[in-house]
């Protein structure tokens, strides 16, 4: 690829999970220079966080992989970690993007050997794991992380540690680094943040605060996969116990004017996966579902046709009003059930909440010029080159997002070769 700074003509992709990792290899293989922006350490975004994914059931690792093969063997694509864009000045064509890079601490000549990991004890919250464990202050964020490089929490060390990582004998650490700008120009950006969970603790009827029996969604894709805090075992958060009953509470927070008032789309096909996790580990145990519509629109039917066979999972019509947690670590859920209008009061071992994908673009704010819509998806604006993908555009499964993708790259290129809207 050319130089840093002579990157005209090229494609600018914010975001490298799955949509902007799409965008980003249609747009190279085709002959484009393609530069990735990625905030967090590694590419792969919340998908590397699935234990599996639907409606393959495969893990995450091979979508992934192969995606990891492609960049590898591209030299059109040129990526930064740790990265954010700070401003976007320009036209179609001809864009300046300021970006800003955290330190990583780590340079290019690190053997990848770990040592130095194993040489400090320090450790703090693994966010990868929702802070359900901790993870080492020099640390490789995840089983599946691409870049291979490792990450120092500077913040995380004690002074002895900082001194005694400055030995590596590779010169791989470099503890000086600090935050740096670069300043590229682009034809045009494609901007694929994705989403984060949303935030569970704002739903003040559900008490997701008040007891450890209550988990998210993304919390039970984390319990379940091998890489993860209990190294698969679903286990109640807190005592360990083997739940014997889960409540899963589909729409928590979604299609609510004072959440999120739209669907997110895959919540359903979510517990409907994660009935099978259950299942797999636990035979006996007793779930309850409990919702207002279940949505697994086309391809999805099938999927939950066979999940909704279970003779021990019991589906619930009725909107929660109440988790109370109970003295032996377990919740009652408390819900109208809208088709026989008889109050229920369920007690279980645990309860899931289903909470829906909110853009990370209504929490983070996009660069001056863009558009988002009143809930923070941000709208592509074809006039002036600027496209958006995956869950930065729309709350989707894989495959949407994939295809928008897609669609964003193809759009991304034509101006790219036209050297801007006008020709
Ligand atoms: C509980 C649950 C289970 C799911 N299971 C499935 C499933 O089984 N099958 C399925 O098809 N779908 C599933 N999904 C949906 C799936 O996770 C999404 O479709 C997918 O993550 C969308 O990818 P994305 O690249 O758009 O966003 P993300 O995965 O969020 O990736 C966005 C990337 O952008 C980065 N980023 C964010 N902000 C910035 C910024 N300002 N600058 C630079 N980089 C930034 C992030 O760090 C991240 O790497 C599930 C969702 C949930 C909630």
């Amino acid at each position: 690829m050319a130089d840093g700074q002579g990157t005209t003509g090229a494609i600018l992709v914010v975001g490298g999970g799955i949509s902007g990792l799409t965008s980003a290899l249609e747009a190279a293989e085709v002959g484009n220079d393609v530069i990735i922006v990625e905030k967090s350490p590694t590419l792969g975004g919340r998908v590397a966080q699935l234990n599996k994914y639907f409606p393959k059931m495969c893990p995450p690792s091979c979508g992934l992989e192969i995606n990891y093969q492609r960049i590898k063997k591209n030299r059109k694509i040129r990526t930064y970690t740790m990265t954010t864009v700070k401003s976007v000045s320009g036209k179609p064509g001809n864009y300046e993007v300021t970006l800003e890079i955290k330190p990583r601490y780590v340079t290019c000549n690190c053997a990848v050997c770990g040592s130095c990991a194993s040489s400090v004890p320090d450790k703090f919250e693994n966010e990868f794991n929702f802070g359900m464990d901790e993870i080492g202050a020099v640390y490789l964020p995840h089983e599946m992380a691409y870049p291979r490089r490792y990450v120092i929490n500077k913040d995380a060390l004690s002074p002895e540690s900082i001194a005694k990582l400055s030995e590596c004998k590779n010169g791989g650490i470099d503890m000086s680094m600090s935050v740096e700008t670069k300043t590229l120009h682009v034809s045009s950006i494609i901007w694929a943040t994705g989403w984060v969970p949303y935030d569970a603790s704002r739903i003040d009827n559900l008490k997701y605060d008040s007891s450890d029996a209550i988990i998210t969604n993304m919390e039970m894709e984390r319990l379940a996969a091998p890489s993860g805090p209990t190294n698969g075992k679903i286990l109640r958060p807190g005592d360990g116990k083997e739940p014997e009953s889960i409540a899963f509470v589909q729409c928590a927070g979604s299609r609510d004017e004072n959440h999120l008032e739209y669907c997110s789309y895959i919540c359903c096909m979510a517990t409907f996966k994660q009935m099978t996790y259950i299942r797999e580990q636990y035979p006996d145990a007793q779930i309850y579902v409990f919702y207002i519509d279940l949505r697994t629109p086309g391809k999805y039917e099938k999927f939950r046709g066979q999940r909704m066979q279970d003779e021990k999972a019991v589906f619930i019509k009725g909107k929660v009003a109440d988790i109370i947690p109970e003295e032996d670590g377990g919740v009652t859920v408390v819900a109208e059930n809208a088709q026989t209008m008889k109050k229920i009061q369920q007690k279980v071992d645990m309860a899931v909440l289903a909470t829906g994908m909110q853009p990370s673009a209504a929490i983070d704010g996009v660069p001056e010029g863009f558009k988002t819509d009143a809930n923070g998806f941000v709208i592509s604006d074809p006039a002036r080159g600027i496209f958006s993908a995956g869950c930065a555009k729309k709350a989707s499964d894989v495959a949407t997002t994939t295809q928008n993708s897609t669609a964003a790259a193809l759009k991304a290129i034509q101006v790219s070769r036209r050297g801007g809207i006008n020709g």
